[in-house]
């Protein structure tokens, strides 16, 4: 029996009983109110979900990049694109890559380029943050592109609803949450909120309060747990997550490890570097590699804001071999010694 609240019982004395003070929920429930029989467990008003999705992935326009079930979306709503707006997100959570978002923006231009429909298409990138790229060098390359490219960007444009019946989605402007703006698709392209494993985000004394491992940012053994140590993505070391981030933390992690499992003070210090591969075409690439407080850490004594087709084949022949052969076998700790190599003689 579900009984509402409160019960105002005072038994015996002509007063009411308790049968008498308690309804069961399905009588007093208004009808129109869904009923969600289920317990709640927690609370995450950071990470809402967005209204309509996933449903929305079942239907023509909409795709990420982000779901090996819904990439394929992605080229299907290019090839089938007729006119409208082509719409690009970025959520209002640390994700995965955050170059990503816009690196299928640029590829998708390119793509109706050269397919003649690029007259057709209204290319909007419709991002949560308050800037293209968070940093400057690079950011600075990528607002001159998206000028040359007639591509418009939306700063502080939350994604919160996609409504596939209408083909529309619905943004917040996260600067005054009260106004919300609705956008016609032919194509959405969505990056998705992110977070930790629900194992992670709940064990309350490993995490911070957005659920990530909570770590020192330079040695990143646990805040509190000296026999915990943390790399990658799940922790709140405060660098963009990359594949190459990893592997600029794998060494520090070995180094560390090894000390407090020999008794000794864990020494060796992460600088934060991350590297974004920033395709912007079908042949040109920015290789953007920076530390964290956002300083450039890049590799070759060149410019890396500059498009690169040598960066492009880089990116795409040589970067997949690091990654399955040296990362994930652990031979690959990223390229400081080259970049030392490389930068030899040079101030
Ligand atoms: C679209 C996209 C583009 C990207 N582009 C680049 C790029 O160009 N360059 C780059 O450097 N990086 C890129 N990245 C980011 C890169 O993939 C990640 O940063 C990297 O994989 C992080 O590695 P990780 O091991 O920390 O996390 P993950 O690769 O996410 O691995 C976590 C693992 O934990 C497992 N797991 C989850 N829950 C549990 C559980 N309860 N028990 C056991 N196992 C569990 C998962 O299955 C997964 O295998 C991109 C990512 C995406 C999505």
């Amino acid at each position: 029996m579900h009984y509402y609240q409160p019960m105002w019982t005072l038994v015996g004395g002509g007063m009411k009983t308790l049968e008498n003070s308690g309804k069961p929920m399905s009588q007093v429930l208004p009808k129109k109110a869904d009923w969600i029989k289920q317990r709640v467990v927690s609370f995450d008003p950071a990470n809402n979900k967005i209204k309509g999705l996933p449903e929305a992935f079942e239907t023509p326009g909409v795709g990420s990049n982000y779901s090996p079930l819904y990439v394929n979306n992605t080229f299907e709503s290019l090839k089938n694109f007729k006119q409208g707006n082509a719409i690009f997100t970025f959520p209002a959570t640390p994700i995965k890559c955050a170059g990503a978002p816009q690196k299928i923006m640029y590829i998708a231009d390119e793509y109706l380029r050269k397919n003649g429909k690029r007259d057709k298409a209204n290319i909007i990138f419709n991002t949560s943050l308050g800037v293209i790229f968070g940093v400057k060098k690079y950011a600075e390359v990528l607002w001159e592109v998206v000028k040359e490219r007639n591509l418009t960007v939306n700063l502080r444009h939350n994604l919160i609803e996609v409504k596939p019946d209408s083909r529309e989605a619905v943004f917040q402007n996260l600067d005054n949450p009260e106004e919300f703006k609705t956008f016609e698709y032919e194509m959405l392209h969505v990056t998705p909120p992110m977070s930790t494993p629900d194992v992670l985000n709940q064990c309350a004394p490993l995490v911070d309060g957005a659920g990530y491992l909570n770590v020192k940012k330079e040695t990143m053994q646990h805040v509190d747990f000296p026999n915990v140590f943390g790399i990658g993505d799940c922790t709140n070391l405060p660098t963009s997550k990359t594949a190459a981030a990893v592997a600029g933390q794998i060494g520090v992690l070995r180094k560390n490890l090894s000390a407090v499992m020999a008794g000794k003070n864990p020494n060796s210090h992460y600088d934060g570097y991350t590297s974004c591969p920033l395709v912007t075409g079908y042949s040109k690439c920015i290789l953007a590699e920076f530390d964290y407080d956002g300083n450039p850490l890049e590799t070759f004594p060149i410019n890396q804001a500059k498009e690169r087709r040598t960066m492009f084949h880089l990116k795409k022949d040589f970067m997949p071999d690091m990654y399955w052969l040296g990362l994930l076998n652990g031979y690959w700790e990223g390229p400081k010694y080259f970049r030392k190599a490389m930068h030899l003689g040079l101030k």
